[in-house]
């Protein structure tokens, strides 16, 4: 990482760092975890390398994007910490700053995202088209043709078109952006 993107990096994580300052390691946030077996580093170890700025192992690990929001382990800290917000402003570091090993899940949230915003809901078929027109490379879509097949002769989702125009939640979308500055 080049020390311009490292600088932004630690202004990125300061406020990530201040959140989870008071943790006394005592794993509840890892034994919670339903997603645990999915993470290469646990939720309490990632805590410890933030806390004594092992930033580069911290952002070796992709413990943070398997992070899937359940909040488990913020009902559950004994220090009342606010881990899930920690773990979206690690995954928005990861994003706000280009990070190459996180290109594909920043992608995807976008394309998620995205479809939300325009139709209130995941529209599935235009949403994972835009994610692999984003990744831009024609293998991919490869990889899960036979799921889509699948779930296409199952009824779980339809053909549609690509829809235009304004989309259902772009004011409250702007509004949040403009909350969170
Ligand atoms: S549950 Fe809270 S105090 Fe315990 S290790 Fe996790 S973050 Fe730290
Ligand atoms: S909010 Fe994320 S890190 Fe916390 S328990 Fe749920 S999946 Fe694990």
């Amino acid at each position: 990482m080049g020390q311009a993107n490292n600088e932004l990096l630690l202004k990125q994580i300061e406020p990530v760092k201040e959140m989870i300052k008071t943790c006394i390691q005592c794993g509840t946030c890892t034994a919670s975890c339903p997603n645990i077996e999915f993470m290469d580093i646990t939720p309490r170890h990632m805590w410890r390398l933030l806390l004594t700025d092992h930033i580069d192992a911290l952002f070796s690990s992709k413990s943070f994007i398997m992070c899937s929001s359940c909040y488990y382990c913020t009902l559950r800290c004994p220090r009342g910490l606010e881990l899930t917000n920690a773990m979206s402003l690690l995954k928005q570091a990861a994003s706000k700053l280009k990070l190459k090993k996180f290109k594909s899940s920043s992608l995807f949230y976008k394309a998620f995202l995205d479809s939300v915003k325009k139709h209130g809901r995941v529209r599935e078929m235009e949403f994972m088209t835009h994610y692999f027109i984003s990744m831009k490379n024609p293998v991919i879509p490869f990889g899960y043709a036979s799921l889509g097949l699948k779930l296409l002769a199952k009824g779980k989702i339809r053909p549609e078109l690509p829809s235009g125009g304004k989309g259902k939640l772009d004011a409250l979308f702007e509004k949040v952006a403009e909350l969170e500055g």
